[in-house]
């Protein structure tokens, strides 16, 4: 059987540091569709995509109101998976549900809010969840295969090449992952949460390359205002997530899920700006994928950026775990941004946090907005030292100046454009 992505089985980087610039073995950049296509052209790129797609489907779409599951509605979505796996195209699950199933098995009236209870519910709702789909699927001869991550999963450059090979063994088996974060360990204060299915979701997308996302939700995609006010209007193509975009969001959070519009944005500007594309649909309308890989104009589809970046750009920009923070003034902004080069230590006017030689670390634009990742040559302490001056005076205020650069552009990602 052909591999569904090519398997990776690129080096680990050897030596200490800095890492050079990983050769990835799948040369398939997907070309991301251009911005200058009409709404229906860009749905008809949507209509030819191939290859391994993400589907995350949301706990309010999978569950009933009381949050029992909604054995139904998992029945339509694999049989609609089923349906639209053909051509080589193959998919990969994100599934929430756990802690909704969980509740209702327990016979809880609502969420637990003491940490432990939390994780205890979304070890009993998991089994349940999984066993559902596993029953469904087996009806099309397939299994399902259960994926737990957790941010340490995908923050380490090891660890994250053993996800990928994973999955796409999975997918070659014939039987379909379903990914879930491992709640049980996963603990917000200890940094090791993705914080929601949504940003998972992206995560996922951006680690297989995966061309297309699509987001199951309980609303039919974004609205330019409040979705509940009828003069608010569905918006079929966001080409670009400016201001006006983020204007749109209102974020409620209810007793069940997590997520809200909020995140899909975030999840949508983590997907294209690695190049691919995203779609926010309603998970609730009958043959909704059906209609998405026909090209139908429904939901909302954020239109990939660019060409695409490569494998260890992905790993950097958006799985590795920042360690501190460097400001930059707005010439470095701009010499990081539009002219494609590495920082020097003169761009620097701010250093944040405790890091060492080697550390990924966040770089912020004067307002805060972190605008790229990249792997330090110097330590906090040095950097401190060495901000504002010009890389020529290096030596003269360490005593030494092993690299020209703070961080090589071969080590940088741009996480916002
Ligand atoms: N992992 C959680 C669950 O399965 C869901 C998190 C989310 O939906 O964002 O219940």
């Amino acid at each position: 059987m052909a591999s569904p992505f090519a398997v990776y089985s690129e080096a680990i980087p050897s030596a200490p540091f800095p890492f050079p610039p990983v050769q990835s073995l799948d040369h398939r950049i997907p070309s991301a569709p251009s911005p200058r296509m009409n709404p229906a052209e860009l749905r008809q790129q949507i209509a030819n995509v191939s290859g391994t797609v993400v589907i995350k489907v949301g706990t309010r779409v999978l569950t009933h109101p009381d949050g029992t599951l909604n054995h139904e509605r998992i029945d339509q979505l694999a049989e609609e998976i089923q349906t639209i796996s053909q051509n080589g195209r193959r998919v990969v699950l994100v599934s929430s549900g756990a802690v909704g199933a969980g509740i209702s098995l327990l016979g809880l009236k609502s969420r637990p809010t003491d940490l432990a209870k939390l994780q205890a519910v979304a070890a009993v709702g998991q089994v349940h969840l999984i066993q559902s789909y596993d029953r469904t699927f087996a009806r099309y001869g397939r299994r399902a295969a259960q994926v737990l991550l957790t941010v340490e999963d995908v923050d380490d450059r090891v660890r994250y090449l053993n996800v990928r090979n994973t999955i796409a063994s999975i997918l070659e088996f014939g039987a379909v992952p379903i990914i879930n974060e491992n709640d049980t360990v996963s603990v917000d204060e200890l940094k090791t949460t993705f914080g929601d299915n949504d940003r998972l979701a992206a995560m996922v997308t951006n680690l297989i390359r995966a061309p297309l996302l699509v987001v199951l939700s309980d609303i039919e995609g974004l609205y330019d205002g409040d979705p509940s006010r009828k003069e608010s209007k569905l918006v079929h193509t966001i080409e670009k997530i400016d201001e006006t975009v983020l204007g749109y969001v209102r974020d409620k959070k209810t007793g069940l899920s997590k997520g809200g519009m909020a995140s899909k944005l975030e999840a949508a500007r983590m997907v294209t700006t690695a190049g691919e594309s995203m779609i926010i649909a309603s998970g609730r309308q009958p043959n909704i994928l059906t209609q998405v890989f026909a090209g139908e104009l429904v939901g909302t589809l954020f239109v990939g950026q660019g060409k695409g970046i490569t494998p260890y750009k992905r790993w950097l920009g958006f799985s590795a775990q920042v360690r501190g923070r460097v400001q930059l003034d707005a010439g470095a902004r701009r010499a990081i941004l539009e002219q494609g080069r590495s920082l020097l230590a003169a761009g620097i006017v701010n250093v944040q946090g405790e890091f060492q030689k080697g550390d990924v670390v966040a770089l912020c634009d004067s307002e805060g907005h972190v605008i790229a990742r990249g792997l330090s040559n110097y330590s906090s302490a040095d950097i401190e030292r060495i901000k504002g001056i010009k890389s020529d005076k290096i030596a003269q205020v360490l005593g030494r100046r092993p690299y020209e650069e703070v961080i090589h552009r071969d080590n940088l990602a741009i996480v916002r454009k």
